[in-house]
């Protein structure tokens, strides 16, 4: 049984209230998360170590960044299997996607600010330069999918560009954001500089967006908290990134290879049991090529071992979606129940014959369930894909129109013959309901920074001489 503590000004504590951490898995109790509210304490302490680590150079900071990276690789394997514990996920997809990707965030975000060009403006008689200065104490909010990943992929940008931070991990899932602390004063890292707070979000979530010494707050979760969290902190005029909800299309036109589409849209549709925002739920396929693709999609699906969903709420919650496609007409031609007794597990599930404005296909569902729908063109698949009030990502597989038609998707990210391959330089994030704003290289730096510019007159100077 594991104590979760929070991390305030480099000390752990724990509460006289506490809850249980459930494991997906078997729905046995694995660790005590404290119930506190300690946002002002926590502030205190990121106020206080502001100074000095904004002090420090870009390259001092990059420095720290790889140090932690540093450890966190030397501790893959243990942070991958608290990982596995904490979400039900396989241990080779933590190994793989969560822990690889927390290591590389810092990696990633040292190395690309050392080659970060100047941001110097001549004009014919002046200079500008713009400083990118912190922005203070900034509040990290990230969501149970993947929790150390979408954790340090805020973090790493918010320290390197000078910032203190309070993060408020996912309730459901705070075990390596836990170990990521432990981690921080093992190496003597500055005190103070991350502060890690637990609990639950309406009760320590809201109170960190409500305080007012909090000046920027990076989320990620789903479109109604994130809309919450916008009421709330707008008004304060805090900086405010939201990664929200996604409802994605991957679209299958006449011309795809489908030994490449199949297995694309399968791993889309599935990859840590449907719960990634980016994962392709709802299925395009032209009517020329939708009887061998489906029944060589049934095969694949037939063939997958995934892992639970995080929570029995959460599979209650997918088990009522595939309930309402029954409703909605839909016919259930894979999976459709609960697998195993013990833990939170449902199969991979496919539908067919719903309309794709239905509520099955436009809604997020968030779990191993996706719908299949049929397009005779072109135009109608894009019509289809944009039919949703989300538009974070998708997917086209196509040997020759998949550029032609990714363009004309309403979304913030769209792969062609590929589904989440990522260059962290790119930008990250959605329109419409799927969030504001953008992560991924200098978007997140911009976005904890302040860009400040001086200009220089140069004849002004040049008369006082
Ligand atoms: P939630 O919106 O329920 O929670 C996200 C985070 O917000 C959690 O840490 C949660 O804490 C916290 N929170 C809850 N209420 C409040 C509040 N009133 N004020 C401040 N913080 C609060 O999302 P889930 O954790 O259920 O994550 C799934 C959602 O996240 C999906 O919709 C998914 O699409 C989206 N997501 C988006 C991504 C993107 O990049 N666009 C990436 C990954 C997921 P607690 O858990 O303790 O309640």
């Amino acid at each position: 049984m594991i104590e979760v503590e929070n991390l305030i000004g480099g000390e752990y504590s724990t509460a006289a209230e506490s809850f249980d951490d459930i494991c997906p898995s078997d729905g046995s109790i694995i660790a005590s998360i404290p119930r506190t509210m300690m946002v002002d304490d926590a502030v205190k302490a990121a106020e206080n170590a502001q100074p000095g680590w904004g002090a420090l150079s870009l390259e001092q900071r990059a420095d720290w960044l790889d140090k932690i990276a540093d450890a966190l690789e030397s501790q893959h394997r243990q942070l991958a299997e608290l990982e596995a514990l904490d979400t039900g996920k396989p241990l080779e997809v933590a190994m793989e996607v969560d822990i690889s990707r927390s290591i590389e965030n810092f990696r990633f975000f040292a190395e690309f600010s050392r080659n970060m060009p100047e941001e110097v403006f001549e004009m014919e008689d002046a200079t500008n330069t713009v400083l990118r200065k912190p922005v203070g104490v900034v509040g990290l909010i990230s969501p149970w999918n993947l929790p150390l990943y979408l954790l340090t992929w805020k973090v790493a940008p918010a320290l390197l560009m000078g910032n203190t931070i309070i993060a408020k991990p996912s309730e459901i899932t705070p075990l390596t954001a836990h170990r990521l602390g432990q981690i921080l004063c093992e190496i003597g890292f500055p005190a103070g500089v991350v502060n890690i707070v637990h609990g639950y979000g309406p009760e320590i979530g809201q109170s960190l967006v409500e305080h007012p010494a909090v000046k920027a707050i990076s989320f990620t979760g789903g479109t109604a908290t994130g809309r919450l969290v916008a009421r709330t902190a707008a008004p304060m005029f805090k900086k405010l990134s939201l990664e929200l909800g996604g409802k994605n299309s991957s679209i299958i036109l006449d011309d795809a290879d489908l030994g490449l589409a199949v297995p694309g849209v399968v791993r889309a549709g599935f990859l840590n049991s449907g719960q990634i925002c980016l994962c392709g739920s709802r299925i395009l396929v032209h009517s020329s090529i939708y009887d061998e693709f489906l029944e060589s999609f049934l095969a694949a699906v037939s063939e997958l071992k995934i892992g639970p969903v995080i929570s029995e709420n959460h599979m209650t919650k997918v088990l009522s979606f595939i309930d309402l496609a029954v409703a909605e007409g839909g016919d259930i031609v894979a999976g459709g129940l609960r697998s195993e007794d013990d833990g939170f597990h449902i199969e991979a599930t496919v539908i067919t014959g719903l309309s794709h404005d239905s509520r099955t296909a436009t809604e997020e569902i968030f779990g191993p369930v996706v719908t299949i729908h049929r397009f005779d063109s072109d135009a109608e698949a894009v019509e289809m894909a944009n039919c949703t009030d989300y538009g974070l990502a998708g997917s086209v597989w196509s040997k020759n129109r998949g550029e032609e038609l990714a363009k004309q998707i309403e979304s913030g990210m769209v792969w062609v013959n590929t589904w989440l391959h990522r260059d962290l330089r790119v930008p990250f994030g959605g329109i419409k309901d799927s969030g504001v704003g953008r992560e991924g290289g200098m978007w997140s730096l911009g976005f904890f920074s302040e860009a400040i510019n001086i200009c220089v007159k140069h004849n002004d100077l040049q008369a006082r001489v």
